[in-house]
């Protein structure tokens, strides 16, 4: 299966239209990987991703944005460190959206959102974004229903002047099992290195599973474009979550061939030797 000229990601994309039931997509799906077959092509992904955000670095023409989102240990951090064993600093940038504060609360759900995305040849990566509006905001009642219920179309409209713009969206949901975080949770718990990771807020969504539940389905149904993809990664398994998040990215990147500029300005009698 790996060896088909089939992409991995097109196993999870979410096709524009397509109802999504995450209850039927199984978190723990690793597409007939094992770990070691895996090493090789994440090696060899990380390696792709390089040379390609070098290049859109120097070309400065392309803007990238990878939006994550998941329920709380799903592995958003972990995928962002893993991206940027490929990255180098210069040209991309990864943004945390925690609780509005401030002057956030005085904006429009996109406010904060719009003024972090990537500028020219850079490479951003969202932690969580505004997807929050439909989200934590929807599953912990933060706001009526009258006001989430709009934002869809705002999400999607949002997306397309991005994308018109000149933004390639990339968008991962990473899903895992309500059984899986309680493991994570578990050891987050016991680990000090991680334990500070914790917050009452990360039981908001085991609490309230159906609620969450109908709230990702219904973001990942709504707002599943052809400019804005949403994929939805198996993640109970790190290493599985790390080469579908690296080969997704990587084939979204190479699609747009990016190509290193020439350089201006090159005195044609200028001594080289
Ligand atoms: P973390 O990503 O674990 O650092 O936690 C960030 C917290 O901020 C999570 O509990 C999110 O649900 C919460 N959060 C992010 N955006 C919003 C929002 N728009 N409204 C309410 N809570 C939010
Ligand atoms: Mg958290």
């Amino acid at each position: 299966m790996h060896g088909s000229p089939q992409r991995l990601g097109d196993a999870f994309r979410v096709a524009p239209g397509t109802s999504v039931r995450l209850a039927t997509m199984d978190p723990g799906a690793t597409l007939g990987f094992d770990k070691d077959a895996a090493r090789d092509r994440t090696a060899a992904d990380l390696d792709r991703l390089e040379v390609l955000q070098e290049t859109v670095w120097a070309e400065h023409r392309h803007r990238i944005l990878i939006v994550l989102q998941g329920i709380d240990t799903a592995g958003k951090d972990g995928a962002i460190r893993h991206l940027m064993r490929a990255f180098n600093a210069m040209g991309v940038r990864a943004v945390p959206f925690g609780v509005p504060v401030g002057p956030e609360l005085a904006h429009d759900f996109l406010w904060r959102v719009h003024a972090q995305v990537p500028g020219d040849g850079e490479i951003v990566i969202f932690n969580r974004s505004h997807y929050e509006g439909v989200l934590a905001e929807r599953i912990g009642e933060l706001v009526p229903e009258a006001t989430w219920a709009r934002r869809y179309d705002a999400i999607n409209a949002f997306e397309r002047l991005l994308a018109v713009e000149g933004t390639t969206i990339i968008k991962l949901f990473l899903h895992i099992s309500p059984a899986e975080q309680l493991e994570r949770l578990r050891a987050r718990l016991a680990d000090p290195a991680k334990r500070w990771k914790f917050r009452r807020s990360d039981l908001r969504d085991r609490e309230r599973w159906d609620v969450a539940i109908a709230a990702f389905d219904d973001a990942l149904t709504r707002c599943s474009t052809a400019e804005a993809p949403w994929y939805v990664i198996p993640s109970d398994h790190k290493w599985f979550r790390n080469l579908a998040v690296g080969t997704i990215v990587a084939d979204a990147i190479e699609a747009l061939q990016p190509a290193f500029p020439e350089p201006e300005g090159l005195p044609a009698d200028l001594p080289l030797s």
